[in-house]
C-alpha cells in the first residue's frame, strides 16, 4: 500500500517537471518589472532620495539625477536593483558598522502633475 502510493507520487512529480516550461530559459529581461531609465526619472521631474538602510544611521540625502547620467548614461536604469548595487553608506563605513543596502524613496512631480492637468482651468467666481 505504501510502496504504491510512493510510486505514485514519484511518477505525478516526474510528469509535472517535464510539464512545467522551464523558468531559467525566459531571459530576465522579459519577466523584470517595467524598465525606468535615468532619463525616464528626469524626464518625468521625480525626486529621488537615497537612505542609508542601517538603524542606528538612516542617513537621507536627495539624488541630482543629472550628475547619475552623465556618470552612467541615460539609458541606466533608474529601478531599485538598478541602483542599490551602486551607493554605499561613509558614515557607517567610517564607524565600522556592517554594511546594509540603501533604499530609495521616489518621489513623484506633484506640482507638475497638477498643473498639467489644471492648466485650463478656472475656478467660475460668481457673487450668488
Ligand atoms: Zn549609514
Amino acid at each position: 500500500m505504501t510502496n504504491i502510493q510512493a510510486r505514485i507520487c514519484l511518477a505525478s512529480s516526474g510528469g509535472d517537471q517535464e510539464y512545467n516550461p522551464s523558468v531559467a530559459a525566459i531571459p530576465l529581461t522579459e519577466i523584470a518589472m517595467p524598465q525606468k531609465t535615468l532619463a525616464d526619472t528626469l524626464a518625468a521631474g521625480e525626486t529621488i532620495y537615497v537612505t542609508c538602510g542601517h538603524p542606528m544611521c538612516c542617513k537621507s540625502t536627495k539624488l541630482d539625477i543629472q550628475v547619475l547620467i552623465d556618470r552612467l548614461g541615460p539609458c541606466h536604469g533608474s529601478m531599485h536593483w538598478d541602483l542599490v548595487v551602486l551607493f554605499g553608506c561613509s558614515d557607517c563605513k567610517a564607524a565600522r558598522r556592517d554594511r546594509r543596502s540603501v533604499f530609495f524613496t521616489v518621489i513623484p512631480d506633484y506640482e507638475g502633475q497638477q498643473r498639467e492637468r489644471n492648466r485650463d482651468w478656472k475656478p467660475t467666481f460668481e457673487r450668488g
